[in-house]
């Protein structure tokens, strides 16, 4: 896209759609913790799922801007319809970006056509933060590789068709391979009981001589951790839009609210210390845009200060998220605290975006390193 007022058409494009299919649907996901399947249709109206795709299998070939604004203005509605659509990029992105020909044909070819489900498969039972130090493992045996190991928090678990995994493929190299549901040696774990985005299944995968073709080598043996390196810069920011997003429809909720509550025989609206909270929320929220806006055009550009903005966006939009929901829930008194209002649902669906994509103290660490170094150099 290359003017500010086709963003902005696509935006309303997005947010009908977005409040038209999935909203609707949006409390009851969470309150049947159901995978969200009438989102994932609807998403095929404008071809959503092909957004992030190369042109030459299919896809939109759409920025980092044009994806971020599709998950914000989910997030604003429906934060488990956001990740859904997030999670299946997240998965399939690397396989269109590094994989070979013959497995881009096979896995994103059909993906364009916005029913193939995938998930990212990173964090172990040992650690999400020290992700070098993952134990799963994938051993060449003639034409096939064999995956030993055990995946944790994985969304769209039990949902996927695809599961792009990290394992160690030599003592310091890691390297990442696609795995599809019905390959042998596959499982999981029980669903997880969550206190947010309750309509994503998340649960444990489970490799036990997981026996793969060859050519589900994603690019190159040794080079899956730079290439998830790279994803993850891109995935921070697109959880940074979540983010946003949840916070936008938290204050969006707490003005109807106190537009239409009567305490003291006026609105609630006119009692300056709401006013107050309301122009706090506003100015983080405007904030948060900038920055994410700001992150996801330095992706699309390959600036060099790309990871560090990205982790500033994502540290940013989540606490923003966190802070929002919460203030959005007080203003709503007592309703606040119930499923009536769709208040209580974005507080506990806000909170997972300060954990997920690298907990926020990770990001500060990734942010503190790039300003020494810029210091360093400066010096
Ligand atoms: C609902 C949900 C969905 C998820 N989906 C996925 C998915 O699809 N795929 C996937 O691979 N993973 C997924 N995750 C995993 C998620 O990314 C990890 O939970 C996260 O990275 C944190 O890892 P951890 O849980 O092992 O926490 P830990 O790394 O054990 O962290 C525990 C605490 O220690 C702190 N800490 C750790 N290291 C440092 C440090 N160096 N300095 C300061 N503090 C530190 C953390 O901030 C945290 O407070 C999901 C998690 C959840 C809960």
């Amino acid at each position: 896209m290359s003017d500010h007022s086709a963003y902005e058409e696509f935006r309303s494009n997005v947010r009908r759609l977005a409040e038209q299919k999935v909203l609707p649907h949006a409390a009851a996901y969470d309150r049947d913790m159901r995978f969200p399947e009438e989102s994932l249709a609807a998403f095929k109206g404008l071809d959503l799922v092909a957004l992030a795709f190369r042109e030459n299998v299919g896809g939109q070939e759409g920025d980092v801007l044009a994806q971020s604004i599709v998950l914000e203005e989910l997030g604003r509605v429906c934060a488990t319809s956001s990740l859904t659509l997030m999670v299946i990029w997240a998965g399939l992105v690397p396989i269109d970006k590094y994989g070979s020909e013959p497995l881009r044909e096979e896995v994103i070819r059909p993906a364009v056509e916005g029913d193939v489900v995938a998930s990212i498969c990173l964090t172990e039972p040992a650690g999400g933060s020290d992700l070098f130090g993952l134990k799963t493992r994938a051993e060449r045996r003639g034409d096939e590789w064999v995956l030993n190991g055990q995946k944790r928090w994985i969304t769209n678990a039990t949902r996927s068709d695809w599961y792009t995994v990290l394992v160690r493929t030599g003592e310091k190299s890691l390297s990442l391979f696609a795995v599809h549901k019905d390959d042998p040696g596959l499982s999981f774990g029980r669903r997880e009981e969550k206190m947010g985005i309750k309509g994503s299944p998340t649960a444990d995968v489970v490799f036990e001589d997981c026996c793969i073709p060859g050519h589900r080598l994603i690019g190159e043996e040794g080079k899956g951790y730079a290439y998830i390196s790279e994803s993850l810069t891109w995935t921070r920011v697109l959880i940074a839009a979540q983010a946003l997003g949840i916070a936008q429809g938290a204050l969006d909720q707490a003005l109807k609210y106190t537009g239409e509550r009567h305490q003291f025989g006026e609105p609630i609206s006119r009692f300056q210390m709401i006013r107050g909270k309301i122009a706090d929320m506003a100015t983080q929220i405007e904030a948060g845009r900038s920055i994410l806006y700001r992150a996801a055009s330095a992706i699309d550009a390959g600036e060099a200060d790309a990871r560090s903005l990205a982790s500033m966006a994502k540290l940013f939009c989540s606490d923003t998220a966190m802070a929002t929901t919460i203030d959005a829930l007080q203003l709503h008194g007592g309703s606040g605290y119930v499923s009536d209002f769709p208040i209580e649902r974005m507080m506990r669906d806000a909170k997972i975006t300060q954990i997920y994509e690298g907990v926020n103290e990770i990001q500060r660490l990734i942010i503190a390193k790039q300003v020494y170094a810029k210091a360093e150099q400066a010096a």
